[in-house]
């Protein structure tokens, strides 16, 4: 049986609690990788999920392409967005257990992007900021065949949903047919700025597929 685990990006936005209130009714868990600003904006939103059991992860603090910014300027981003998620955690009375960072557009640094490992100077200098923040991954044997090292501190996918780009049906098309779903196990990407109504259809299609969903480990 597959296990899926589900991270859900660009949250939190209008939809979000309606989302987690459907995810909590099928007793689903989920990280939500969420840019600073949008944690600024929807602070109670925010703390919301923190205390329904839910993982905030950091996103950056507004979704640049990191090949495309100074390392002082990605430390900016990263640590600014740690700030923010500490506050919603303390303002949430909650641990925060795991620190978890995603690449906005999978671009870690090399200008390329997706389940790419980090091969030049700028790469590597941004995983020496997410190591010294005490950042972890999903551990990720899973991962074997992708090109992705695991010991970045990041968490890629190995499944994108694509929701923004595709109508249902393809969507659905593209869950039957994708090898990556039929691994024992998958990260799935699907984004905070789609409908609750298509994000509960993904969802429900998943489910129909066999998918468990769990939360990781991390390492
Ligand atoms: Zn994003």
């Amino acid at each position: 049986m597959p296990v899926g685990y589900l991270t859900i990006d660009d949250a939190p936005t209008r939809y979000t609690k309606k989302k987690l209130d459907y995810l909590i009714s099928k007793k689903i868990s989920a990280i939500l990788f969420c840019p600073g600003e949008l944690i600024k904006k929807k602070m109670n939103i925010v703390v919301y999920t923190i205390k329904k059991g839910f993982i905030i992860g950091n996103h950056s603090y507004n979704h640049p392409y990191f090949s495309k910014i100074s390392i002082k300027d990605a430390k900016w981003q990263i640590e600014e967005t740690d700030k923010l998620i500490e506050e919603a955690y303390k303002k949430a009375k909650a641990k925060r257990k795991v620190k978890l960072f995603r690449f906005p557009f999978g671009d870690k640094g090399n200008g390329d992007f997706e389940e790419v490992k980090p091969k030049n100077k700028h790469a590597r200098e941004i995983q020496k900021i997410l190591k010294k923040l005490g950042y972890k991954n999903i551990d990720i044997n899973l991962l074997k065949p992708l090109k992705h090292n695991k010991k970045d501190r990041d968490v890629i996918w190995t499944f994108d949903c694509l929701e923004y780009e595709l109508p249902i049906d393809k969507v659905f098309k593209r869950i039957d047919d994708s090898p990556r779903l039929k691994a024992k196990e998958a990260i799935i990407l699907i984004h905070d700025f789609s409908t609750p109504k298509v994000f509960r259809q993904i969802i429900e299609k998943l489910i129909s597929k066999g998918i468990k969903f769990k939360l990781p480990k991390f390492r």
